[in-house]
């Protein structure tokens, strides 16, 4: 028994260099990382975190610190799937699949970090093993982007030894787009993969017409072209349009990631282990991807699910995103030959430099 004696939660609002848009949540100005730290009443302690485009930070703080943390106290650390569903269930009727997923995220992270600690194993071996290294790209929020500055984001991919690259689309008119796509094809060359992402912005019709006026850019995937409930759309998109299609960043309860596999014909299956329970629910999330066949990939914190992606027989790419969160751990994601490497230390591999982000920190709740 390794009884939990607290559970500590910080809010930290960072700032990034510069305002990024893509076509649904508006400018992002900042990020919110809310950490969640559970110590044992032998002192032994781990550490979780979720984040978001910086609006919800206060809440999820607040959920785990008035909710979580009461519950959690004096049970038993080593049950780390038990305590997400248990998590899961006291919160169930206010936080199902929403602020709930990101609180209980943070704390199955940490929970994750102690289990880890405590096999004196890095998170790639634990969580699946397969191997340590995975495919990777670089994810654009450049829809404010114009066209010369788009190029020269995605140069900077290239550059940092990323071989793969996305962007957003969702212009105001879908010739804006077609241009920009082709204009990106032009300058990665025609064998690199290469990604779109509307945020759902889109109906059925507007996306299947985009995905054929692209049909000629060998394009991997097209992500979350439609709202990411409309479950059978996905099928229709892809279908119709001729581009595999992908979700899972809004997918925050497993019964929504059945839907999804079920009835949504997915090309590529992208939990976030920030919002769908953690490395549990992921992992979850990951087994149902395996039993359809489906590649697992990621959506944000690239610094942990570096770990994630890499060990799995299945995994697909990981989504090098635009949040960096990782500029404050002590190890940003490594790139080696176009691939990111998970790192071997024992734990989530994830160690914040809390020094960095103390002047961050949103205190109070
Ligand atoms: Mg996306």
């Amino acid at each position: 028994m390794s009884q939990i004696r607290s559970v500590d939660a910080r809010l930290f609002e960072i700032p990034l260099d510069e305002v990024l848009v893509d076509a649904k949540h508006g400018d992002h100005f900042h990020f919110h990382l809310i950490t969640a730290t559970v110590t044992l009443e032998d002192g032994r302690s781990g550490t979780g975190y979720t984040y978001n485009g910086g609006r919800g930070g206060h809440a999820t703080k607040a959920m785990i610190k008035h909710d979580l943390a009461p519950f959690l106290v004096g049970k038993d650390a080593n049950d780390v799937e038990g305590l997400c569903d248990e998590m899961d269930w006291h919160m169930h009727y206010v936080g199902r699949g929403g602020i709930l997923s990101f609180a209980i995220s943070a704390v199955d992270i940490a929970l994750w970090d102690l289990r880890c600690r405590a096999l004196e194993q890095p998170l790639w071996k634990v969580a699946g093993g397969a191997g340590k290294t995975c495919l990777a790209y670089g994810g654009g929020i450049d829809l404010a982007f114009p066209l010369p500055k788009l190029l020269k984001n995605i140069q900077g991919y290239l550059d940092a030894g990323l071989e793969a690259v996305k962007i957003k689309v969702g212009q105001p008119s879908e010739a804006e787009d077609v241009a920009r796509i082709r204009a990106v094809r032009e300058l990665i060359g025609p064998e690199r993969a290469f990604m779109i992402d509307a945020n759902y912005s889109m109906s059925r019709e507007q996306a299947i017409s985009l995905a054929r006026a692209v049909g000629d850019q060998n394009l991997l995937w097209f992500e979350e072209p439609i709202i990411p409930d409309d479950y059978e759309g996905f099928a229709i998109v892809g279908e119709e349009g001729g581009i595999p299609t992908a979700q899972g960043e809004n997918l925050h309860t497993i019964h929504e990631f059945k839907m999804a596999l079920a009835h949504g014909n997915l090309g590529f299956l992208q939990p976030d282990a920030s919002n769908c329970l953690g490395i549990t629910g992921w992992l979850r999330a990951s087994e149902l991807a395996k039993a359809h066949g489906v590649p697992v990939c990621s959506h944000g914190m690239q610094e942990l699910q570096v770990s994630l992606v890499s060990a799995q027989q299945h995994g697909g790419w990981l989504e090098v995103h635009s949040f960096p969160i990782d500029r404050y751990t002590t190890r940003p994601l490594v790139i080696e030959d176009g691939r990111a490497v998970a790192p071997d230390a024992p734990g989530t591999g994830v160690t914040f430099d809390w020094d960095a982000i103390e002047e961050f920190e949103v205190r109070g709740d």
